[in-house]
């Protein structure tokens, strides 16, 4: 019987559970974590209010219960040992393995900025760290100023937006999102902010914060903000601090070096999610702090732990993101410039830009609002097309030159979506989450766009030909 144990209840570790015990129902699975289960990336709808903090868990006691797994919520390991299999916890505790994953994730950095300590400075990591700012916002409308503007300062950005709350930004380098999109992204990013009563400044750092209910923000050039919340958003940090002397090797920018099975250089240790620099789509090592990649590692890691044995096609670098209404996507190697599609419509705004090697899509960047219809299904199909590496041939990349708007052919044709189901990252779908709160399901109320997306079908929609869809038939035909 084989002593499986998890550090980690975020989606890397909460997916290994579920695919071991889905694989094998004898052994024992010990769960430990300093935090509950639940999802970082559902904590902006609990910021808006969308959603009760209950709704952010991953799992109860019940499904514990029901999956067998023993669970140490608030323990914290503090060193494992690979020779003696075991793991020690800050309260003195041992537990012993004989396979053992590491999903630790990561944790924000906070910046040696004089101030960043004091009242009313908050990270947006944990769900501890929400309640707080809402408990500090009450029923008001707060000033707040964001420092740091990358892909989570956008995603809490965007759901204080919602709440309407007044918004200052402040991004060190020269434009915002500068890892996730280029110049004209991060522009066009800055000017609907702008348009809608957000102030930006980029190129300046915050040097010191004071005050206490009422605070006070100095920048590099001078000027001084001032807030009732500052949220800092600067970075992160995988927590790997427990491996120090494990022997487990580190990438030399970070993380848990790990093969296309996820397993560490130490047999029979694993690691996944945040922490683990695996294998990427475009070759080499990478981190991709993203759930994605969280998920598909805890599968992986939990198959191959298991016994049953699974090689990862490597992540993919992507971000998606809504910013007070405009929609922004990048997907793979979006950055090169030197063989490029692009559209740029500076009104909209509108923009799209694919990056080719060769007759091969490895990159994109797509933005524009979020009524776009076209935007928001050629979001997927890009994605799809970066991911299958599909060799579209030179016909159609002269077609796309021509007609950019128009990916559904080139995706249609080239087999990409045949291609992408027949993959799977275990070698089948996805069990059913064995939890949900209360038994929720996604809210299906309409947005107001619904209609102009869904709901309108051109006069004698019903005799036209169909194109047909690859994989999706109906009943008798073949
Ligand atoms: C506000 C916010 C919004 C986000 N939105 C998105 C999004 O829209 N899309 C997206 O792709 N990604 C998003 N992310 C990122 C995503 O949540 C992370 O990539 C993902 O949670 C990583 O999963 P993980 O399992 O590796 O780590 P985590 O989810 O961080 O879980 C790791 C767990 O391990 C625990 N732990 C750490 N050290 C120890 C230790 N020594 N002993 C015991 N336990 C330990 C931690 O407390 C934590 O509970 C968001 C993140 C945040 C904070």
């Amino acid at each position: 019987m084989t002593r499986y144990v998890i550090v980690g209840a975020g989606p890397a570790g909460m997916n290994a559970v579920e695919t071991i015990r889905g694989l094998d129902q004898d052994g024992t699975i010990t769960l430990i974590s300093d935090e509950s289960a639940y999802s970082r990336m559902a904590l902006p709808y609990f910021l808006t209010g969308e959603i009760p903090r209950q709704q952010l868990a991953t799992g109860s006691e019940a499904t514990f219960d029901k999956l067998g797994v023993e669970t140490r919520f608030g323990a914290k390991v503090s060193a494992i040992d690979p020779s003696k299999k075991s793991v020690a916890l800050d309260d003195g505790g041992e537990v012993t393995f004989d396979k053992l994953l590491l999903a630790t994730g990561s944790s924000p950095l906070r910046p040696a900025i004089p101030g960043v300590d004091g009242a009313n400075v908050h990270t947006l990591w944990t769900v501890e760290d929400a309640e707080a700012v809402l408990g500090a916002a009450g029923d008001g409308k707060p000033t707040v100023v964001l420092v740091g503007a990358g892909f989570i300062g956008l995603i809490v950005l965007n759901a204080m937006h919602k709440r309407g709350w007044d918004l200052t930004l402040v991004e060190r380098e020269a434009r915002i999102l500068p890892r996730m999109v280029d110049r004209r992204g991060s522009d066009a990013a800055e000017a609907w902010l702008r348009e809608r009563g957000v102030k930006v400044y980029t190129g300046c750092s915050v040097t010191e914060i004071s005050g206490d209910a009422r605070k006070s923000l100095r920048l590099s050039d001078e000027q001084v903000l001032e807030a009732d919340l500052v949220i800092v958003s600067t970075g992160i940090k995988t927590n790997l601090e427990f491996l120090a002397g494990s022997g487990v090797e580190l990438a030399a920018d970070g993380g848990v070096l790990v093969d296309a099975h996820c397993e560490s250089s130490v047999s029979g240790v694993y690691a996944a999610g945040d922490i683990a620099a695996g294998p990427g789509a475009a070759g080499g090592q990478a981190i991709h702090a993203i759930q994605p990649t969280a998920v598909d590692h805890g599968r992986v890691a939990g198959s191959n732990m298991a016994g049953s044995e699974v090689t990862y096609d490597g992540s993919l670098a992507m971000n998606i993101l809504d910013v007070a209404g405009l929609h922004m996507a990048s997907f793979g190697s979006w950055a090169d410039d030197a063989d490029t599609t692009e559209v740029w419509a500076p009104a909209r705004p509108v923009y799209r830009k694919l990056v080719w090697s060769g007759t091969r899509i490895v990159g994109a960047i797509m933005i524009g609002p979020v009524e776009d219809t076209t935007m928001l299904t050629d979001v997927g199909m890009v994605k799809g097309l970066v991911q299958a590496q599909t060799d579209l041939g030179e016909s159609w990349k002269k077609y796309l030159h021509e007609k950019p708007w128009d990916l559904r052919r080139p995706y249609v044709a080239s087999g990409t979506a045949t291609t992408l189901l027949k993959r799977s990252v275990v070698g089948g779908a996805a069990r059913p989450r064995s939890y949900t709160h209360e038994g929720r399901k996604p809210p299906n109320t309409r947005s107001p766009y619904h209609a102009d997306m869904a709901g309108t079908r051109p006069e004698g929609f019903e005799d036209l030909p169909r194109t047909p869809t690859p994989g999706i038939y109906k009943k008798g035909e073949a």
